[in-house]
Formats: C-alpha cells, sequence, structure tokens
C-alpha cells in the first residue's frame, strides 16, 4: 500500500542492508522470476520505523523518500502491510528484534501504539447498536469487497471490518495511518442480532444479514489475503452470535462462489445474462450494435486504399502483462516508456486519422464449432481475436470509447489445424500461469503484432458497430480479415483450461446483433472493380456517403 492509493500483492523483504518491496504478478510457481517483480526499494538508513498493528493485522513500515526538496509532507512513504495470517504478523515482529538486525531493532515498535484503541473507542461510540460495555473483539483488513443493500451496489477498495459483541462495522482505512488526521469512520454497519448467515469460499468471506423491523435483506461480499484471515474473523462472530441466538452460527463453505469481486463491470455470456446486458447498459440495444453475421453477398465491394499497418513488425514493448479477466484473456500494451507503439491508418478508416494499439484479447468456444462473436459466410470459426486500437487524438481507451471515431479493431478468426501455430508459443505457453481469474503474469517471450495476423490482410470486411462487451459503446470501426490464422486442438484447449471464476472460461462470445439499415463493405481490387469507380481512392472524406 503506497500513499493510500494503491494496493497490491506483493512481499516486503529485510535485509542488512536493504527494504525491499516486491509485486506479484500472476500465479506462484516454483519459479520466483515469473511471479515476483521488485516494485522498489531503498536502503535500509531510510527505514523510520516499522510499527505493529492492532489484532496482529499486519505492519506499518515507514520509509524516508529521497527526495524531500519537493515537499517536506511527502518526504516518508508508509506502506501498510496486511500479512497472511496473525502469526506471521508476529514472527516477523520477532524476527526483527530477535535477530541482530540493530538498525532495525531500534526502529520496532512491538506494541501496538494508543492512539488505535482510542480511534476505535471513539468509532464504537458513533455506532447505531452500539451497548455500553461493547468491546472491539476483532478488527480485520480486507483487500476489497462488495457491498449489496437497497438495490445498490457498492465497491470497496482496503477497508477494515470492526467486529463487537453487537456491532460488525466497515470502516475506512485511512485511519490506521500514522499521521493521517482521519478518525475512523463507518462505511456500513450491522446488528449482530441481523445477521443471518455466513459462506466462505477460499479467502472470501459473504455475510448475509436481515433487518427484521424493516424487512432489508444486505450482503457483504469481502476477499481478505487468505483463508486463514477469514477464518479468525468467522471465530470473532461465532461465539456472540451463537450467545445472542442459542444455536450454532450457519457456515457455508463455498456453496455459492460468484464471480470474484473486481473493480469494473459484472456482465456473464449465457442467454440469460446477455439479456439482462442491456438492463444494466442501455447502450448494449442501441442501433449500431456488434457482432454481425457478415456475407461476402451482401457487402458492398469496394476498391478501397490499403490498411497501412505501423511497426507491426516490431516487438511489442516490455513488460507485456497476460491477464485472465475472467471474461477472457488480454494482452494489455502499455507504454510507461512512451515509445512509439504500432499503429494504423488508410482502409476505410478516416483520412488523417492514426490508430494505436491499445491492447488484444480473445473470444473463443467450449466446442470447435463456435467461439467467433462475427460470423462469414455462414461460418463461425473456433476462435477471434481482437486487437483493439485508440485513435490517437485521445489520451486513453475510456476517452476514445466516447466518441464515434474512437476505435479501430481488427478482428481476426483462427481455424483449427493439426499442427500448432508457432507464432502462438508465447501466449499458449503463458496461459498455464493465468488459469485463476484475475490472474496476469509477465509474458515469457517477445511478441510482435504481425506473427498474429493472417497472411493475407488485403482483403477486409468493415463497418460500423460497438464494442462487443458491456458498456457496448457505439464507437467502433470494425476491420475484419476473411482469412483465418491457424491454430491447433492443443492450442485452444490451453485457452478453454482458464476458468472464468466459476466454470470454464468459454463461450464468451456476443450474440449476433442486427445489421438494421447498416451497409457493410469488403475491400476488392478486381479490375472490374477499379474501372467502375474510375481509379476513385476512397478516403473518409469522400466514404461519407456509403456509411448511411
Ligand atoms: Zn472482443
Amino acid at each position: 500500500m503506497q500513499n493510500a492509493t494503491e494496493t497490491f500483492p506483493g512481499c516486503l523483504v529485510l535485509s542488512t542492508s536493504k527494504v525491499y518491496v516486491l509485486r506479484i504478478i500472476g500465479k506462484e510457481g516454483e519459479d520466483p522470476q515469473r511471479w515476483l517483480f521488485e516494485e522498489c526499494s531503498w536502503t535500509i538508513d531510510r527505514l523510520r520505523r516499522i510499527l505493529q498493528i492492532p489484532f496482529k493485522q499486519g505492519v506499518l513500515v515507514e520509509l524516508e523518500q529521497s527526495n524531500k526538496t519537493h515537499d517536506e509532507l511527502n518526504s516518508t512513504i508508509t506502506f501498510l502491510c496486511v500479512l497472511q495470517d496473525l502469526q506471521r504478523t508476529l514472527n516477523f515482529l520477532l524476527y526483527v528484534t530477535d535477530i541482530l538486525l540493530l538498525p532495525i531493532c531500534e526502529k520496532t515498535e512491538l506494541t501496538v501504539p494508543e492512539y488505535y484503541t482510542s480511534s476505535m473507542h471513539h468509532l464504537l461510540k458513533n455506532c447505531k447498536s452500539y451497548q455500553d460495555g461493547d468491546t472491539v473483539r476483532q478488527l480485520a483488513l480486507f483487500s476489497s469487497g462488495l457491498l449489496r443493500y437497497e438495490d445498490v451496489e457498492v465497491q470497496l477498495k482496503l477497508s477494515s471490518l470492526i467486529i463487537t459483541t453487537s456491532v460488525l462495522a466497515i470502516c475506512n482505512m485511512q485511519w490506521l495511518l500514522p499521521g493521517n488526521k482521519e478518525l475512523p469512520y463507518i462505511k456500513r454497519e450491522q446488528a449482530m442480532s441481523n445477521l443471518i448467515g455466513v459462506e466462505h469460499c477460499r479467502s472470501s468471506l459473504t455475510l448475509n444479514f436481515l433487518d427484521e423491523l424493516i424487512g432489508q435483506e444486505e450482503t457483504w461480499v469481502l476477499n481478505f489475503v487468505s483463508v486463514n484471515a477469514v477464518e479468525v474473523v468467522i471465530t470473532s462472530i461465532r461465539s456472540p452470535w451463537e450467545e445472542l441466538f442459542s444455536v450454532p452460527l450457519q457456515d457455508t463453505v463455498c456453496k455459492s462462489q460468484d464471480i470474484p469481486i473486481i473493480a469494473g463491470r459484472h456482465f456473464g455470456y449465457s442467454k440469460r445474462d446477455q439479456h439482462i446486458w442491456v438492463k444494466n447498459f442501455k447502450l448494449c440495444s442501441g442501433k449500431l450494435q456488434s457482432p454481425i453475421s457478415l456475407s461476402s453477398f451482401k457487402s458492398v465491394a469496394l476498391p478501397l486504399p490499403a490498411l497501412e499497418v505501423i511497426g507491426y513488425h516490431d516487438f511489442l514493448p516490455n513488460p507485456l502483462y497476460l491477464k485472465n479477466s475472467g471474461h477472457s484473456v488480454v494482452i494489455n500494451v502499455n507504454n510507461h516508456l512512451r515509445k512509439e507503439l504500432p499503429y494504423i491508418f488508410g482502409g476505410s478508416l478516416d483520412a488523417n486519422q492514426e490508430y494505436e494499439i491499445d491492447h488484444l484479447h480473445f473470444h473463443w468456444g467450449a466446442k470447435n464449432n463456435r467461439g467467433s462473436e462475427h460470423i462469414l459466410n455462414g461460418i463461425r470459426y473456433p476462435m477471434e481475436m481482437h486487437i483493439v486500437h485508440r485513435n490517437k487524438i485521445y489520451s486513453n481507451l475510456s476517452n476514445a470509447s466516447n466518441y464515434k471515431n474512437g476505435l479501430v479493431v481488427l478482428g481476426i478468426f483462427f481455424q483449427l489445424q493439426e499442427e500448432d501455430n508457432e507464432s502462438l508459443h508465447s501466449i499458449v505457453s503463458d496461459l498455464m500461469c493465468v488459469q485463476g481469474i484475475n490472474r496476469a503474469i509477465k509474458l515469457s517471450s517477445p511478441i510482435t503484432l504481425a506473427s498474429l495476423l493472417p497472411k493475407n490482410i488485403d482483403i477486409f470486411y468493415t463497418y460500423k458497430g460497438s464494442l462487443t462487451t458491456p458498456p457496448c459503446n457505439e464507437v467502433v470501426t470494425w476491420i475484419i480479415f476473411p482469412t483465418p490464422v491457424p491454430i491447433s486442438f492443443t492450442q485452444l484447449n490451453k485457452f478453454r483450461s482458464l476458468s472464468n471464476g466459476k466454470d470454464m472460461l468459454a463461450d464468451n462470445f456476443r450474440k449476433l446483433q442486427n445489421i438494421g439499415l447498416r451497409k457493410t463493405y469488403v475491400r476488392r481490387l478486381n479490375p472490374l472493380l477499379i474501372a467502375k469507380y474510375n481509379g476513385t481512392i476512397f478516403n473518409a472524406e469522400n466514404l461519407d456517403w456509403f456509411w448511411h
């Protein structure tokens, strides 16, 4: 946790000379170099202090920033390290004080500072269900959560759960940081007597409440850092609850593992789920939706300019992360170094507009006869890749998603064959490391976009459509290549080994949308056509007539 702004899974490593903060990306495996990355490090003399947070939830580490000139207030950086269990916190503190890490020992506080107790006392007095003599039984930090009540869903980042004999309260986290003036305040509270059931699945805990007086149900889904942490929370709830009701507390294990709570949108691909996209995301019922069924007979053939692809033969800049988003597997092209990224122009795109790569992802089926989103001449391919490009005039994807000329997506079909496609090797071999939802890994070998394109990009279909996932913004110029790229059965099966948090991640394609009044175009260069259009080179200025 850095400056109360970011949370990530990681490790704190202390040596006699340095303090390291490492970030965990992807699935932990045998080779730490594949999942452990250095976030930052300091020499040990910059360590100001280490202190314990209440209920052995972890430690706070304060470090001096090297750049003091800027602003004296910002001269320290604080990491709140939520440890996996209480024993670990204890072991960590014992280690730093027992072992001769002298410079560190002097800066370690083994007792929990007094201001934590007074802060929590202040909080309790503000709880509606607080009863005299109530004391805090547990303070548990959780990394993210989702609260559902009165038809609203509230997403939470790192926050604290305070449990007393009569109250369960979700509070902010900032008050744990020393020097922070913020007192703990209650984001949501429930009386212990309203709790009707507890479910837990791995490190996620669901608390179900019913307020019988007003007939209101409420659910809290809290994601902790470890299974152990969840068990400690359940234990601290159990005894006051059982005392209240004189029956054992119902604790269901993995009854309903919802798609884990991630910051972002919820949507599913089952028939029923797709039906409710429209309800939750109004744009999905628009008139220019994607995907559609394309046909060579119904498309207008035009001698369009070629699609120019620039930088497609260069390796995408490192580090490249492969991520299982739960809806797809995504390769994000980040541009920390502000290098020029591969981009496209020409074709049916607005003249003078360049579109830069943002990310690419895939849609595939559970069976070989389905998977692609678009259909071409009645064929549904087993997989379709989307290379999403953003108009360079917009600074980022979400900004570009607000404008009609915001995005261009290249659609590439895959066709099964016996032999592996060597160009997919890098991606496919790393899929094994992102089987769980939200897993990410640094791609082990570099890739070029050119290696993922079909041999022939001279012919393409183009039409105006939308994102094929919620919120379905109608801002996409689609360019679909009819020539498929090969993929082997073994390779495709690796995609099917991914999980969406509940089931196999597959059949992640949207149902076909109406073409409506739209026209679809196909670039062809036969002499007859060229003669027909008198050698006219089409560009956006003279294409306006044909889009509508
Ligand atoms: Zn897509």
